[in-house]
Order: structure tokens, then C-alpha cells, then sequence
């Protein structure tokens, strides 16, 4: 199977100042796409081959899993965003989010510290855990959540190369902002 880099559905200041044309063109156009390239010519000639994605990043190790992981991460985050987001979550997500976390401002106050606190590079994410409940884990590099049978329903990248050339060493401030970007009614679709 080979795979393309899939097209943003916003133009490239769309999300600028709080994401940066700059920024979307390294961001998708190359670190996006370098790990579409690496994946395709991994795979050339191994039994991932013709595999999806999912079963990549549940099968694979190394520098297969790393690649199509960080290719399926990258997807999943640019989605999140719009031009003109619903900024909160509504019906049954929001449900659960307050059955989870007391409240929408307590989860995006828990989510951000998960993010803040990361240890080099990684992703924070949302996920649905095998009884529905809401959990907030930290990812390391490229790590996912599918791969220990949890559902992703929102992620943050916080590599540095997600928010330096914007932000710097002020992982916080992008913590912040990042908010004003996710579309809710993306992210419930997802629960
Ligand atoms: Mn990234």
C-alpha cells in the first residue's frame, strides 16, 4: 500500500496567528510528508507492505511503526482544526467529558498540564477506554494510542517542531492557543 500525504481541509493562513503559514508548510509540507516517504520505502518488501495504517502502528516496531505511526498522529491532529471551530463540545461527549473530568475547563486545565509535562518530544491525547470512560494519556515520540486498544479522540502534538518557529521554547503559550483552533464538532464524531 502506498501511502499519500492527505490534504489539509484549510488553507495554509487559515490558522495563522495561532498556528503559522510558516509553521503549516514545515510542519505538513515536510515533517508530514518526510514520514510518508520513510513509511513507503520501509515497507518496500516486508509483510507491511500492503498493510493499513492501524495494523502498522499495532504490528510493527522500529522505524515502520515510528514512521506510519507519526504519519497517522499527523492526520488525526491537522483534522482537528478549522478556519471557524465550535469551540466547546456538545451532547454526548461533552456528557462525558464532565462525567470524567468535573467539568470542560478541568479537562482542557488537565489536558494542558499532561501536554506541558511531556519529557522531550511526544503527543498528549483524549482517548475512550474499553469501558467508554475518558482517560488522558502522554505519548512519548511517536507513540499511539490504538496500540494498547485505546480510542483516540484528540491529540496534541508537542514536538518542537509543532510550535518553535511560532511560539519557541513557550510550549505553554501553544498549549493555550490550541484551543482556539479545535473544532468540536470534528472531535465529537470521534467519540
Ligand atoms: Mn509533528
Amino acid at each position: 500500500m502506498k501511502f499519500e500525504l492527505p490534504k489539509l481541509s484549510y488553507d495554509l493562513d487559515d490558522l495563522s496567528p495561532i498556528i503559522s503559514r510558516q509553521t503549516l508548510e514545515f510542519h505538513h509540507g515536510k515533517h508530514h510528508q518526510a514520514y510518508v516517504n520513510n513509511l513507503n520505502n520501509l515497507i518496500k518488501g516486508t509483510k507491511f507492505e500492503n498493510a493499513d495504517l492501524e495494523t502498522i502502528i499495532k504490528e510493527a516496531d522500529g522505524g515502520i511503526f515510528n514512521n506510519g505511526a507519526q504519519v497517522w498522529n499527523h492526520t488525526f491532529y491537522f483534522e482537528t482544526f478549522s478556519k471557524n471551530p465550535k469551540a466547546e463540545p456538545t451532547g454526548k461527549l461533552a456528557e462525558a467529558i464532565e462525567r470524567d473530568f468535573e467539568s470542560f475547563a478541568k479537562f482542557k486545565e488537565t489536558f494542558a498540564q499532561a501536554a506541558a509535562t511531556i519529557f522531550g518530544s511526544g503527543w498528549a491525547w483524549l482517548v475512550k477506554n474499553a469501558s467508554g470512560e475518558l482517560e488522558i494519556i502522554k505519548e512519548s515520540n511517536a507513540g499511539n494510542p490504538l496500540r494498547n486498544g485505546l480510542t483516540p479522540i484528540l491529540t496534541c502534538d508537542v514536538w518542537e517542531h509543532a510550535y518553535y518557529l511560532d511560539y519557541q521554547n513557550r510550549r505553554p503559550d501553544y498549549l493555550d492557543s490550541f484551543w482556539k483552533l479545535v473544532d468540536w464538532d470534528i472531535v465529537e464524531k470521534r467519540y
